[in-house]
This record gives C-alpha cells, sequence and structure tokens, in this order.
C-alpha cells in the first residue's frame, strides 16, 4: 500500500514516520525548498542561524516529547526554571516564578511578587486578574470546552474590570497571534490550564540550536532509511477525485502523481486552493472556508553587547513584540558575544506592508525604552522574517470547524495543526497529536489494525480537587442554612 503525504512540516514528516513503521509505502512531497514548515530554521548569508520564528516547547507536550524520544532527540529540547518575566520600560523585570508548592499554592506565590513589581496596571486590577486567573485552574476540561463561544475577555471581564488581565497579553498575542478581545477563551484557558498546573509544567524549553536543525535532519534520515521518498520544491496544484476517491494529484501544475491513499499535510488556506469545486458540496470541506489567517513576523536582533542576563521568555506589553528570549543567555554555547533577541511581533495584520526598516526602527525605539543599555550599543544587524508565518486565527467558534482527520473521500486523509484536536488550537503538540491520530485512523480503515499512539497530558491536580470539594461543601452548607432561614 502506497501513501502520498503532501506537505513535509512536523505533521506531514511525523505522519510519514507513522505510517512506515505500519509498513507502508511512502512518499512525500514539499512544496518550499527545505523541509519543517512553520517549525523550520537555515542559515543566511552570514551563515548566522536564523529561525523561522521563536518557537518554545512546554512539558505538556506529551506526544511531541514522546516522539522527540523515539526519534532520539528528546536532548535537543533545552528546559529552563519555571520562571517567566515581564520587562517594563526601565530594564527592570517583573518575575513570575514557581516554586515547589502544591497546585494553586504554586500559582500564588508566583503572583505575589507580579503584584508589587508589575506597574503596568494598578495592583486592585492586578489582584482581580489574579482572582480570575485563579478561576480558571478550578476548571474542569468539560467546562473549558464549553468556552469556545466568547472571546478571552468577555470570560475575564464577567467577573473582574476591564483590562485586569492585562498581564497575559502579550502571552495570548505571542501563542495565538490574536488579542484578547478576538480570541476563543477555550483556547486560552485550555493553555493556562495546562501551563500552570503545576510549577513542573510552568516552565518552557529551547530548540538546542535552529529549530530545524534538532528534528527535521532525523526525521529525514528515518524514512529514508525504511524507504520512503521525500521530494522538495513540489507543489501539490490540484486533486482529482472521481467516484468518491482521490484519483490523482497534480504536481508543479503538470505531473499527475496516484498512490493508494493520500494525506494532505498543508494547512487549510493551501488546500481549499487545490481541492476541487465538488468538494465543496461537503460540510466537511466547506468548513475549511471559516479559516482565517492570523499572520506574524519574526525578528532576529544582534547587538554587540549583553542587555539582560535573563534566561528565559520575556515578555512586554503596548509593544510591536510581545514574547521574545534572548538566545545568547538561552543558548550562550552557540550564541557569543552580545544579546541576540528573537522575537514575535504580532498581530501582525498592521505592520505587514511595512518596509523591513519600519519595522525595525519601531522595535529598536521600544527595545530601548525597555532595555535602558540598549541605547549605547551598537545593533550588528537584524532579519525580519516574512515567509511561512502565520496560524489560523482561533476566533470563537471555529472549534467545531476543525477537520476531522478522516475526510468524506475514502482514501483521502487530514492532519496538520490545525486539525481536530482538543489539545490545543494549534502548536508543535497539535501537529504531532494529528499525525498520530491520522496514522491510528489509517491503521484502523485501511489495514484493519487498531493502534494508540497518542497519550492524554495528566495535569498535577495539586490541593485542586480538596478545594473543589470545601468549596462543594461549603455551597451546600450555604444552602441549608438560607433555606432554613427561610423556614423560620
Ligand atoms: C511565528 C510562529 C511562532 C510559533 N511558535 C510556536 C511555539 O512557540 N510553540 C509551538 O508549539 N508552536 C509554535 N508555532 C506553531 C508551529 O510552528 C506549528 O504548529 C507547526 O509547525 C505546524 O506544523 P504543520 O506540519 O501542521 O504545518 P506546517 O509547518 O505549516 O507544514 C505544512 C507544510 O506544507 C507545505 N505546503 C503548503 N502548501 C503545499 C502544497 N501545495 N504542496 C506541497 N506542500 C505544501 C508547506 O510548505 C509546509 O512545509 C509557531 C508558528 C509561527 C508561525
Amino acid at each position: 500500500m502506497k501513501a502520498l503525504i503532501m506537505g513535509g512540516g512536523m505533521s506531514g514528516l511525523a505522519t510519514a514516520i507513522n505510517l512506515l513503521d505500519l509498513g507502508v509505502e511512502v512518499e512525500l512531497i514539499e512544496a518550499d525548498e527545505i523541509l519543517g514548515g512553520r517549525a523550520s530554521s537555515w542559515k543566511d548569508e552570514d551563515g548566522d542561524m536564523i529561525d523561522n520564528a521563536l518557537h518554545v516547547f512546554f512539558p505538556y507536550y506529551v506526544n511531541l516529547l514522546r516522539f522527540f524520544d523515539r526519534m532520539g532527540i528528546a536532548d535537543n529540547i533545552l528546559w529552563k526554571k519555571s520562571e517567566f518575566a515581564y520587562m517594563l520600560p526601565g530594564g527592570k523585570p517583573a518575575v513570575m516564578r514557581f516554586t515547589d508548592l502544591p497546585a494553586p499554592l504554586h500559582a500564588a506565590a508566583a503572583f505575589l511578587p507580579m503584584l508589587k513589581d508589575y506597574k503596568a496596571i494598578p495592583r486592585w486590577k492586578m489582584l482581580f486578574g489574579g482572582l480570575t486567573l485563579s478561576r480558571a485552574l478550578m476548571y474542569s476540561q468539560s467546562t473549558i470546552d464549553g468556552l469556545d463561544d466568547i472571546t478571552f475577555s468577555q470570560w475575564a471581564e464577567r467577573l473582574a474590570p476591564r483590562g485586569c488581565l492585562k498581564q497575559m497579553e502579550p502571552g495570548v498575542n505571542g501563542l495565538t497571534f490574536t488579542p484578547s478581545s478576538m480570541i476563543s477563551a477555550k483556547v486560552m484557558l485550555n493553555w493556562i490550564r495546562k501551563v500552570f498546573a503545576s510549577t513542573g509544567t510552568a516552565k518552557v524549553g529551547f530548540a538546542n540550536g535552529g529549530l530545524g536543525d534538532i528534528w527535521v535532519g532525523t526525521c529525514l534520515d528515518y524514512i529514508k532509511k525504511k524507504g520512503g521518498k521525500v521530494e522538495l520544491k513540489k507543489a501539490v496544484t490540484a486533486i482529482a477525485v472521481k467516484n468518491g476517491k482521490v484519483d490523482s494529484v497534480t504536481v508543479n501544475g503538470r505531473q499527475k502523481r496516484r498512490a493508494d491513499l493520500y494525506v494532505s499535510a498543508i494547512g487549510p488556506f493551501a488546500m481549499r486552493k487545490v481541492l476541487p469545486e465538488e468538494a465543496f458540496t461537503y460540510t466537511y470541506f466547506q468548513d475549511l472556508l471559516h479559516f482565517t489567517m492570523a499572520p506574524s513576523l519574526s525578528l532576529q536582533v544582534w547587538f554587540d553587547r549583553s542587555l539582560t542576563d535573563i534566561e528565559t521568555t520575556i515578555f512586554s506589553n503596548d509593544c510591536i513584540f510581545n514574547t521574545y528570549a534572548d538566545l545568547a543567555n538561552v543558548l550562550p554555547h552557540i550564541f557569543k558575544g552580545g544579546t541576540m533577541f528573537e522575537m514575535v511581533l504580532s498581530p501582525a495584520d498592521h505592520i505587514l506592508g511595512l518596509p523591513d526598516e519600519v519595522i525595525f526602527n519601531t522595535a529598536i525605539g521600544q527595545i530601548r525604552e525597555l532595555f535602558p543599555s540598549a541605547r549605547d550599543a551598537h545593533v550588528r544587524k537584524y532579519k525580519v522574517v516574512r515567509e511561512r508565518q502565520g496560524v489560523y486565527r482561533a476566533l470563537p467558534g471555529m472549534e467545531r470547524h476543525r477537520p476531522y482527520q478522516r475526510s468524506p473521500y475514502t482514501n483521502l486523509y487530514l492532519t496538520g495543526d490545525y486539525t481536530k484536536t482538543h489539545v490545543s488550537s494549534g502548536g508543535m503538540e497539535a501537529a504531532i497529536w494529528n499525525a498520530n491520530r491520522c496514522a491510528e485512523i489509517i491503521a484502523q480503515d485501511k489495514l484493519g489494525k487498531q493502534i494508540t499512539l497518542n497519550t492524554e497530558f495528566q495535569p498535577d491536580t495539586g490541593l485542586i480537587p480538596y478545594i473543589r470539594l470545601g468549596l462543594g461543601a461549603a455551597l451546600v452548607w450555604a444552602g441549608f442554612r438560607l433555606l432554613r432561614c427561610l423556614r423560620r
């Protein structure tokens, strides 16, 4: 049995590996000149490493970690301490540092210094914000799943004043490239519940090297060793269907390719361009038309000196960038010399059309406000990365439009971070989870095998079940007291 996989990003390569392990013959075609899709990197003309964008890994990426383990590359993720830094104008950061207390005490203890040091909103608003976030930690998964029809701001403002979660805004923008006033509450609450579940999960891992270097080559070697074929610069330009099945795929507008089964690992925007018109008579494919792009840009800036000693993710409000890291501190064995900031610029809808120079000038002005030592520093060079940017905009209600991996065409399967999964609205864990799910379904449909590749993240619940029980008991007690009062 031969599978043609369209797209060589993380989901496409992981699907290829899964199918080869099942004994399926694999041919993978990628439109770009490099593999890895959005999780890729390359060298520029000076030999400097350019990441497609700053990518962080979270401990809740249990399926990605298992996949990396399977490939023997788990050590290529460099885990940092359980802390997040907020850089405020003037160079003094507010740090959220998690210590080994049971949940939710660990979060409360990490939040207290923020109350003192984070000056972007008044303290009373911060307090409301903290209480609002602690509600999220108490939610069950089903409560969170039920919150896909409102925005994160609407959810927060149900009980707290407007702007009380300003400290969350850079993280919301950095993760989803969408402001709180537009992003689905479910998406952010899901993330908060997983990341802030315990001290062990409230940290990030960085690629120990170029983002693509840490995983793409190993996956490619594995595929080739198992007899799989991979071709670059081969764009799918049309998919032809006949009698409810994919009949062939056209590559680069000319060549026809045929296989027993086809896997689309290309994004929803590319997919809807290559499907035949008749596909859109199915609600399943009509759903692809609901996806809109949340664009981002990536900026790398090399300085001639060190501007900070922060070794983890940095957040800043009210800037063109929101989430960034000084890779000279994160990976000192690779980036020697001065600070090298890798910065996510999002939401980028309003800056996409600006020339690189204008974008850089805005960013450098803001960097100098935040890091006074940058005022005397010399910028050795900068790069604005525009290719392979963006995710789909996870607006309220979008969850129901994410397609399942099994399509109405009996030999076509879909994967990619945007396809249906409960793990997140996108990101590398979703890309791997969906690649696993896709292979599980193909094994069942085409090989008559039941296999389980995915596993569930189990958050450490700490004291939360007891607190829930206590709150429940207090409510029942209050109810009885009220009844007794009413009877009198
Ligand atoms: C700026 C930025 C920052 C991010 N940060 C993080 C992060 O910190 N943590 C995290 O977990 N995730 C992050 N992500 C998301 C992460 O990169 C993606 O979730 C993941 O790489 C998606 O993999 P994929 O295989 O689903 O899609 P892609 O990587 O998009 O792969 C799709 C592939 O299909 C190819 N293709 C497209 N059209 C065709 C065609 N017609 N024919 C053949 N091939 C085609 C593309 O070239 C591409 O290689 C970030 C993304 C961006 C853009």
